[in-house]
């Protein structure tokens, strides 16, 4: 047995570890333990290639010693983790004229002339990079090892010593290139990653008998489910089976032949070497497998691949059989793999035609005709037609739109633009900030540069899990809620230790959100509630109001409405909590943008076109964000906040009359100073009592304030005094904080991002060291003044696991996220605690 600083034979006992000498030298050992039926392997440390890489070789003739006179040879790269990747794998090292010979006495002329000229080719191309053409099509070995002379001016080499070397320095080096490394430290891999190869004795798969090659895995790669899959090959290697077209099935297969058919015996083997590594590796593997003259070898094993559906499939199945622990289930799925189940995606295995990519907005894809306008949307899904909202931006009138759009593309905007914190919402699928898309909504064209004309009604296709645009339709894979993901939930339920809750606008929102099993809803966007034609008509005449008597009809109009919102809502969540927050953007939002629309207002309010217009002038801000809107608007025209406290309360006791009590949570937006906190409380206590007489009914309620301004978190402590609760609005925040439009940012985001400016876009990725530091001075100034404050996160950020892992940290009592992130948080609060819980979660490999 070979043991050596440079070499180790993999024998049951030896020293081998995944952190010195990779991932696949050590999942072969544990092959070896399990006393299947792998080829002689040696196994090369990290040290020991980075010094080839470097120029010093380790005793070759050694090593060849292990196998003996006349051996092949594999070679196969092994990375610390197999995401990390590495150079491909050598086949058929050792082949030479003498070889050659011997193997036509033994397995027939044409088998060894179609080994020699593939290891030849390999050699040269993989090995020496020569260029291929000379290497293609059906040669002899002579014409192969003329080829290569005429590019070496040597011969091709006799020596296996020196042919081993050479593989052994070109894989080495191929892990120092440039390319690889950027493409393992994409996947989280440390700069100094080391590469460890295997070396392993062939074994032929070509010859006589039944002989041949497979790769066979126990779980469908796409559902995770239970099942025989993967392609045997007669007469090949490596993993050959995989790529030809005349590769048979494993198992019996009703539609073509199977090794099953001619070897139920070494099927029966390969069934039970996968259920063995399933139970003892615990995890589902892939076999790569070798029959020659019907002796079957087991030459390596990977973690079988799969889709994020098979992924949850696999782990809930391997935690049900009590082979991994349910807190392993839950460690082993990357949270953001959900999206995957809860969305339609484009097939993994479609062909893209990639237009242009923007920034993935929210998740899912959706094909269907461009549009481009909210009307030409709603026009389109009333004749059953699926189609795709294409806009420049969107705004509170493309809501309609959206709701009738199976997904939205805009040219700008970032990750908490308009456009995609509605997309989340609604599940919608959304790219923003195409800015490559040049679009005319007059003419109805959509131009990418080097690319057709795209008119109103071609099909695209909006993959807003990746930012891709695609022409035309592109194949999908249905959502997979329930079952193995249901599963997964309920155990994520009881693993958290921070509530999760919803941002839901309307009753549909909520709906979704209890389907996802939420807390409660933690900001109901009520300005959401008014964009209904019905309503936005009398939303306008409230604005138009001239003096209190007229805005008070309108308002009266509208209470009725937003009661009956709040009843279903409240009904809905069967009396959990219910975070509505009153009105925050600036009123011009809900006044028309074109002419048509200011010609329709004109004809409703019986005005004239130019009053109209003067009024919308005179809304106008030159930078509304920072304007007259949120708590700014509850203070000067407080009868807004008003008509919403009363529908609240009506609702809290209509509500509570039906089902379980409601205690409603009253949020005010934009506060940046104590005494605007004073004045909407003194009303909406005032609304209170007056609801209170006139009813002669009780409630109680809790009112509190969105911090998402820099100055209410400093002065979070006064604040406090008069809020219940304290609700980081980190969309907002992150844009005072910063000073950056979260509309505008989108345009210079990435050459921001790819110049290290900022190590991730704020509006995505939440900034701990900037605005954190503002939310954890709120918090701790907010609870030193009231002990019992509840505490929260509800802007976008609240549903990302960085985000969420700041909040745990930082003692908060809920995140709150768009529906469709709950589950992703859910999994990402779960990991969180568990990790926290310090025990051996993942008890080590038993072999
Ligand atoms: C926020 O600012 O974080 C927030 C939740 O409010 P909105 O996105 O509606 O401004
Ligand atoms: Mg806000």
């Amino acid at each position: 047995m070979l043991s050596t600083p440079d070499f180790t034979e993999i024998t049951p006992t030896a020293e081998v570890r995944t952190s010195t000498h990779g991932n696949r030298a050590k999942c072969l050992q544990r092959l070896v333990r399990l006393d299947l039926p792998v080829p002689k392997t040696v196994a090369l440390r990290f040290e020991t290639v980075r010094a080839i890489a470097g120029g010093r070789m380790p005793d070759i003739r050694a090593l060849l010693d292990v196998f003996g006179q006349g051996a092949l040879l594999s070679v196969r790269s092994s990375s610390q983790m197999p995401d990390w990747g590495g150079p491909g794998t050598i086949l058929n090292i050792g082949m030479n004229d003498e070889k050659a010979t011997e193997l036509a006495a033994t397995h027939g002329q044409s088998a060894a002339d179609a080994l020699y000229v593939s290891f030849i080719r390999a050699y040269a191309v993989d090995v020496l990079r020569l260029d291929a053409d000379p290497f293609e099509g059906p040669i002899t070995p002579r014409l192969a090892k003329s080829a290569f002379e005429a590019e070496m001016d040597e011969p091709f080499p006799q020596d296996p010593c020196e042919q081993l070397a050479e593989v052994l320095k070109s894989m080495a080096r191929a892990w120092e290139g440039t390319t690889a490394r950027l493409l393992r430290q994409a996947q989280g891999a440390p700069a100094d990653a080391g590469l460890g190869l295997v070396v392993q004795e062939m074994a032929l798969g070509i010859g006589q008998g039944l002989s041949g090659s497979g790769v066979v895995q126990f779980a469908s790669p796409e559902t995770g489910e239970a099942q025989v899959t993967g392609r045997w090959l007669p007469q090949a290697q490596g993993r050959a089976a995989l790529s030809e077209t005349d590769a048979q099935f494993i198992v019996s297969d009703k539609r073509g032949k199977s090794l099953e058919d001619v070897a139920p015996e070494q099927v029966a083997a390969l069934k039970s070497a996968g259920a063995l590594m399933r139970q003892r590796l615990r995890e589902e593997m892939q076999i790569e497998f070798t029959l020659m003259n019907g002796h079957l070898s087991i030459l390596d094993a990977v973690r079988c691949p799969r889709s994020g559906r098979a992924e949850v499939a696999v782990a809930v199945a391997l935690a049900e059989d009590g082979i991994i622990t349910t807190d392993e289930a839950l460690l082993r799925i990357p949270p953001f793999t959900l999206n995957q189940l809860l969305h339609r995606q484009v097939s993994p295995i479609a062909a893209r035609d990639v237009l242009t990519r923007g920034i993935a907005a929210s998740p899912g894809a959706a094909t269907g005709k461009i549009v481009f306008s909210a009307s030409a949307a709603q026009a389109m899904a009333a004749q059953g037609e699926p189609c795709i909202l294409v806009r420049r931006e969107t705004s509170p009138e493309d809501i309609r739109g959206m709701h009738a759009a199976q997904a939205v593309l805009t040219e700008r905007g970032g990750m908490t633009s308009h456009a995609a914190v509605i997309a989340r919402g609604l599940g919608l699928p959304c790219v923003t900030g195409a800015t490559r898309l040049m679009l005319d909504s007059r003419k109805k064209t959509l131009t990418v540069p080097g690319r057709k004309i795209f008119h109103e009604g071609d099909v695209i296709t909006v993959d807003g899990s990746t930012g891709d645009v695609l022409a035309g339709a592109a194949e999908m894979v249905e959502p997979a809620l329930g079952g193995a993901f249901a599963t997964l939930m309920d155990w994520a339920d009881a693993a958290r230790d921070i509530g999760i809750r919803a941002n839901a606008d309307t009753p549909e929102d909520a709906a979704m959100a209890q389907r996802f099993g939420v807390d409660g809803i933690g900001l109901c966007r009520t300005e959401h509630m008014f964009f209904d034609p019905a309503r936005l008509t009398v939303m306008r005449e409230m604005i138009f109001a001239e003096n209190p008597s007229d805005r008070a009809a309108a308002l009266d109009r509208l209470l009725p409405m937003q009661r009956a919102d709040f009843i279903e809502l409240f009904q809905m969540m069967q009396g959990q909590p219910v975070t509505i927050r009153l009105f925050d953007p600036p009123l011009h939002e809900f006044l028309p943008g074109d002419r048509d629309g200011i010609r329709a207002l004109a004809e409703a309010l019986d005005l004239p076109v130019s009053r109209v217009q003067s009024r919308i002038e005179s809304l106008q801000e030159f930078n509304p964000m920072l304007g007259m809107r949120g708590v700014r608007l509850g203070v000067t025209v407080p009868e807004i906040y008003e008509m919403q406290a009363r529908a609240i309360f009506e609702a809290t006791i209509k509500a509570s009359r039906k089902g379980a009590p409601v205690v409603p949570e009253i949020m005010i937006p934009l506060v940046s100073a104590r005494r605007e906190v004073e004045l909407v409380k003194g009303r909406v206590d005032a609304i209170a009592a007056e609801v209170r007489s006139k009813t002669g009914q009780d409630f109680t309620y809790r009112l509190g304030v969105m911090v998402e301004t820099p100055r209410a978190a400093l002065r979070a402590g006064e604040i406090a005094e008069h809020s219940a609760f304290l609700s980081f609005g980190t969309n907002d925040l992150t844009q005072m904080t910063y000073g950056l439009s979260r509309d505008d940012a989108g345009r210079f985001m990435s050459a921001y991002v790819q110049q290290g400016v900022f190590p991730e876009d704020p509006f995505t990725q939440l900034d701990v060291d900037g605005v954190g530091e503002l939310m954890h001075l709120g918090a701790d100034r907010g609870r030193r003044a009231r002990p019992d404050l509840i505490i929260s996160i509800c802007g976008e950020h609240a549903g990302q696991p960085s985000a969420i892992a700041f909040s745990r940290k930082a003692g908060f009592d809920y995140v709150s996220c768009s529906p469709f992130r709950v589950p992703v948080a859910k999994l990402a609060a779960a990991q969180l605690s568990i990790q926290d819980k310090n025990l051996p979660v993942d008890p080590k490999v038993s072999v």
